[in-house]
């Protein structure tokens, strides 16, 4: 049975979220590793639209295990809420929905310490979405965070939440913080668990598995854009850090790219468009973010920046999202290459001073004039449009196996004779 990374390739807001909705009925767990209610992944099921931000977005289907694992950051106040709305549209958590004892805890100073900092740097800011995320790893790094399985042992969880309220000088705030996260415990206990036993035992006996990345890998703390980066592993070895499994028990990473690209906050974007046509592109795809509103900057595909994404998280089959959105164009750009000072390179450079010098150096071809919307065929496809798909095929080389051309989840073409096929054990044909 397949055990299959869902990786972003770009910098986020690639549309995992469909993605891995489509493809939970071929497996028997989907567990998230990394990242924390920042993350936003939207999936529409018949017209009713939900947004998950920390629950994996296999909780929407009924029976399927869900584990958010011990590399994720949780705020207990977040999940509780996620949880009491998936409730209220009758979605079941009992006995299948289990989080990391490991799983490290957002508490309220690290929401202050987050927005605090993110003041403090004025124009050099990261443009974090500024819940705590960040400053709860740094405490993890730091060895002072406090874990899911500290609220399964309240007298430890007070000593150490007053130690951590001291050392940020806010100790006379116990009172009011430790019987909220006693409150929270009330709730969560049922689901805490030792997460990677759980996943570890579930494939011992031969379940499948779907591991749901979040965020993208120009985000990944090590190998993004830092530091205009997340602070978790958003790449596929996070899969193993933040779940406490082998890399071996890994069939494969399947990426998930939009057939253009976008980025969330500051930081390089070599192939951004600018003006009106930047503008023109958000509106087509609707690109605000589904956690903070917040308004995607838009650019043509860059083949390096997903070139990169997949040898390093070694993709070797495509999910490529949003493809209607690039409909009727007269001419569609593709960045091959980039120029830095003077010269042609074709990797993404690690100096970031180097990635905002780059000038993007472009393919045209011709668009395609007529809609692509919900087609299900890959041969109804117009030929530009399978041009385009070639190109991006072979520019990345990784191989295209899923198209998606609405975000409904039928509006899907599954390529057929693929690696995924054979991972999903689907029939051929
Ligand atoms: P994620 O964080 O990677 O899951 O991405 P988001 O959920 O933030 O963004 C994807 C958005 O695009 C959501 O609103 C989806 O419903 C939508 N979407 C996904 N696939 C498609 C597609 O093929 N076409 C269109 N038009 N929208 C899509």
């Amino acid at each position: 049975m397949a055990k299959i990374v869902i990786i972003g390739t770009q910098w986020g807001d690639e549309g995992k979220g469909k993605i891995v909705d489509l493809l939970t009925p071929y497996f028997d767990n989907i567990a998230r590793y990394q990242g924390g209610h920042n993350a936003g992944h939207t999936v529409c099921v018949k017209g009713t639209q939900f947004i998950l931000h920390l629950i994996p977005t296999g909780i929407l289907h009924p029976g399927k295990k869900c584990i958010i694992g011990n590399g994720v950051a949780v705020d207990p106040q977040a999940l509780i809420k996620e949880m009491d709305e998936l409730k209220r549209e009758h979605i079941d958590f009992s006995r299948r929905f289990f989080v990391s004892d490991r799983a490290h805890m957002i508490m309220p100073y690290h929401l202050l310490a987050d927005q605090q900092a993110e003041k403090k740097m004025g124009q050099r800011k990261i443009g974090t979405t500024g819940r705590g995320i960040g400053p709860a790893y740094i405490d993890k790094m730091a060895r002072t965070g406090l874990r899911m399985g500290d609220l399964l042992e309240p007298d430890k969880l007070a000593e150490q939440l007053k130690v951590n309220l001291t050392v940020v000088g806010n100790v006379r705030h116990f009172a009011e913080i430790y019987p909220q996260y006693l409150e929270y415990a009330q709730k969560l206990i049922p689901y805490i668990t030792d997460a990677s036993l759980l996943l570890n035992q579930a494939m011992d006996k031969g379940e499948s598995v779907l591991f749901e990345g979040a965020q993208g890998t120009m985000l990944d703390i090590d190998h993004g854009t830092y530091p205009y980066v997340t602070s978790s592993s958003a790449c596929a070895g996070g899969a193993c850090t933040g779940l406490g499994i082998g890399p071996t028990r890994i069939d494969g990473s399947l990426g998930v790219v939009k057939a253009y690209t976008t980025r969330v906050g500051n930081g390089p974007f070599p192939s951004e468009l600018h003006g009106a046509e930047g503008e023109a592109l958000r509106n087509k795809g609707a690109e605000f973010g589904a956690t903070t509103g917040r308004a995607r900057r838009c650019g043509w595909f860059d083949a390096v920046v997903v070139r990169y994404a997949v040898q390093i998280n070694d993709i070797k089959s495509l999910a490529v999202t949003k493809l209607d959105v690039l409909d009727g164009y007269d001419k569609i750009k593709l960045c091959v290459g980039y120029e830095l000072n003077g010269k042609r390179i074709d990797y993404f450079p690690a100096n970031i001073k180097q990635v905002e010098d780059c000038q993007p150096i472009y393919e045209e071809m011709p668009g395609w004039r007529c809609s692509t919307k919900g087609i299900t065929d890959y041969n109804r496809l117009p030929e530009a449009t399978r041009f385009y798909l070639k190109r991006i095929g072979e520019l990345t080389g990784a191989e295209i196996s899923l198209i998606s051309t609405g975000p409904e989840r039928d509006e899907t073409i599954f390529c057929s004779g693929t690696l995924l096929d054979g991972w999903l054990n689907r029939i051929v044909g």
